[in-house]
């Protein structure tokens, strides 16, 4: 789960990172009270799950009311990459002496935690990494052992930052490591990191990614799921409980287990079409469930045929099939059914169905055959 620059900040400041005080603004009034609290100047930043907000005109400084409106309506309701301007945060504005690089990753490959600092900040870090790889200090973390303190002043050197600013980024970089452990994040980035005019070092922007697996550990965290971007499909999976991913394609897939949703996609591929979704409905395919999920696919235009695959593991093959049948009650469909039903009282489970066969319901002896008939209908990708 990515988060917004202000929910990142908001995670940072309660691992005591110094960050600029501000607070969000979703209309014009509401900006110009808080940037009236806040005193002048202020910077007016567009919030939105994607960077290079700079660059697209979503970040303004303002030195006053009247400039705060300016920003603040001509940034609301922008569109950046694709991304539709909701609010702004309101900051009050610092003066930069220098832009710094800070992030904490995984290398899973390393089985470590990966520090990356550099003198170069307030640019894109691809291209930094691209043209200069030198100017980026790299520092693997052993994530039992953590990051200690003569290791941090040793990679601080190593980027060639400000010596005299050596101590407090020091420190902000064992904050910065916490957060990225405590909070359970799988990416923690501080682009640009600065040094003011004075010396001090503050956190200017923020971008987070949370381990969506730790959200049992942060209650905390459910509010930053309602502000996820989700197209509109997913959205309403998202809220009826479906693991739902849109896709681009053209056949509807319904399955039960992640690992089987994932292959149906892939055999979908294999037979020359494409997938519309991936969609795991879980172990049970009760009929709530199976119904749901043919309503999500159902409302998708681009389906043109649906390819339901179900392994009875646990679950029996009549269940699964009582499932169907009552949700095929429910939904009207636009898009035919072709059904592969295997495993455990398959048998059973198919007998059940065959008196309800139609051009609207069909029967696949098996995984790839049921893939090639849906492609059949809906067409190669
Ligand atoms: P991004 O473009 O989406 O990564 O947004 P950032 O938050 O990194 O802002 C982009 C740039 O705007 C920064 O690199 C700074 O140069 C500038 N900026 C952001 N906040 C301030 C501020 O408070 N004061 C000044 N002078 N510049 C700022
Ligand atoms: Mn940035």
């Amino acid at each position: 789960m990515d988060l917004l620059e202000h929910q990142g900040k908001e995670l940072f400041g309660r691992y005591g990172l110094p960050v600029p005080p501000g607070f969000v603004a979703a209309g014009v009034p509401e900006a110009r009270e808080v940037a009236d609290r806040l005193g002048y100047p202020v910077v007016v930043k567009a919030q939105v799950h994607i960077g290079g907000r700079g660059k697209a005109g979503g970040i303004r400084l303002a030195r006053d009311a009247g400039e705060v409106v300016t920003a603040a309506h001509s940034i609301l309701g922008m569109d950046i990459g694709g991304h539709t301007v909701g609010c702004v945060l309101v900051e009050e504005a610092a003066r930069i002496a220098a832009e710094y690089y800070a992030s904490f990753t995984l290398d899973r490959s390393g089985g470590r935690y990966l520090g990356m600092l550099s003198a170069r900040g307030g640019v894109d870090i691809e291209a930094v990494a691209a043209s200069d790889p030198g100017s980026i200090a790299r520092v693997w973390v052993d994530p039992v052992e953590g990051l200690d303190e003569p290791e941090a002043r040793r990679w601080v050197r190593a980027a060639r930052l400000e010596e005299t600013a050596a101590d407090e980024l020091v420190e902000v970089l064992a904050a910065l490591y916490e957060a990225f452990v405590e909070g359970d994040a799988d990416l923690v980035e501080i682009n640009p990191l600065i040094l003011t005019p004075e010396g001090r070092v503050r956190v200017l922007d923020a971008k987070v990614t949370l381990d969506d697996n730790s959200l049992f550990r942060h209650p905390e965290y459910r509010d930053y799921d309602a502000t996820q971007p989700r197209d509109e499909r997913e959205a309403s999976a998202h809220a009826l409980g479906l693991q739902y991913v849109g896709l681009d394609g053209t056949v509807g897939v319904i399955a039960n287990g992640a690992g089987l949703a994932m292959s149906t996609v892939d055999v979908v591929a294999q037979a020359g079409g494409a997938a519309a979704n991936f969609l795991d409905i879980g172990g049970g395919a009760d009929v709530e469930t199976m119904a749901a999920a043919l309503r999500v696919i159902n409302n998708d235009p681009a389906v043109k045929a649906i390819f339901i695959n179900i392994f009875g593991g646990i679950v029996q093959g009549e269940v699964v099939a009582q499932g169907i049948l009552d949700a095929l009650d429910r939904v009207e469909l636009r898009a035919p059914i072709v059904l592969r039903l295997d495993g455990t009282n398959a048998d059973q489970g198919r007998a059940m169905v065959a008196p309800r066969l139609s051009e609207m319901l069909m029967m696949a002896g098996s995984m790839s055959g049921g893939a090639a008939r849906a492609v059949a209908i809906a067409g190669r990708g």
